[in-house]
């Protein structure tokens, strides 16, 4: 729990990361939350509860669910979005859309605002980067298209990956036909979580990738804004 976020989704917001993530990001910082055990068991009842304490901070914010995948729980997820519509507390969901819409649906449709991480438009590079098909987080974007609710895209550039010319040509062109779509929000490829991979005993494969430099993520922007997208 972060009681004071301001990063993901408007104003400041009580996060919750929740344990459990099916993708394996080669560039993940957070590798500790892949398992789905770990982790503090709580109730969506108590997580409510402590929500409410903070409520007066939340008014110009809300709450944000996040992860790990937070759709991995779905039930839980829902229940908790519910209990803060029942007291007027603005909730988002930041999510790789990593799990089918049939087991996810309720928290896609019932969060005011979904944080959609699209790790690339092309299945090729997606599957490269993930070890999974595109295809669940695409049925998530139409789900939200259907209904006209909002979703910040976010899309992280990593050299040699999706900082590319012609891949951000193709999640332009893919997400330009989208009208629920508000925002891009376009994030530089760090190595913070290198650490987390060596003490998990996994291998990390980018130690020899660098960050990008400020410019060539301003190109990024100016790429994706060539196809009438407001990118952060
Ligand atoms: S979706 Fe997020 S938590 Fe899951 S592997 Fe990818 S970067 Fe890590």
């Amino acid at each position: 729990m972060e009681t004071f976020g301001a990063l993901d989704g408007p104003g400041i917001r009580y996060v919750l990361f929740l344990q459990g993530c099916p993708l394996r990001c080669v560039y993940c910082h957070n590798p500790d939350s892949w398992c789905v055990q770990g982790g503090q068991e709580i109730g969506s009842a108590d997580v409510v509860r402590d929500i409410l304490r903070y409520k007066s901070f939340l008014k110009k914010g809300g709450v944000t669910l996040s992860g790990g995948e937070p759709l991995m729980q779905p039930e839980f997820a829902a229940a908790i979005i519910e209990g803060c519509i029942d007291n007027g507390i603005h909730t988002a969901i930041d999510t790789s859309g990593g799990v089918s819409l049939l087991l996810c649906r309720k928290p896609v449709e019932l969060a005011d605002l979904l944080l959609l991480d699209i790790k690339a438009a092309d299945d090729q590079l997606y599957r490269r980067i993930t070890g999974h098909s595109i295809d669940n987080p695409l049925d998530i974007l139409a789900e939200r298209e259907r209904m006209g609710k909002p979703v910040w895209i976010r899309h992280v550039l990593v050299p040699g990956l999706t900082l590319d010319d012609s891949q951000l040509n193709k999640l332009g062109k893919l997400l330009q036909h989208y009208s629920c779509i508000e925002r891009v929000e376009l994030l530089p490829f760090h190595k913070m979580g290198e650490y987390k991979w060596e003490q998990l005993g996994e291998k990390y494969t980018l130690s020899q990738t660098q960050p990008p430099k400020p410019e060539e993520v301003e190109q990024a922007r100016e790429i994706l804004r060539r196809f009438g997208l407001q990118v952060k």
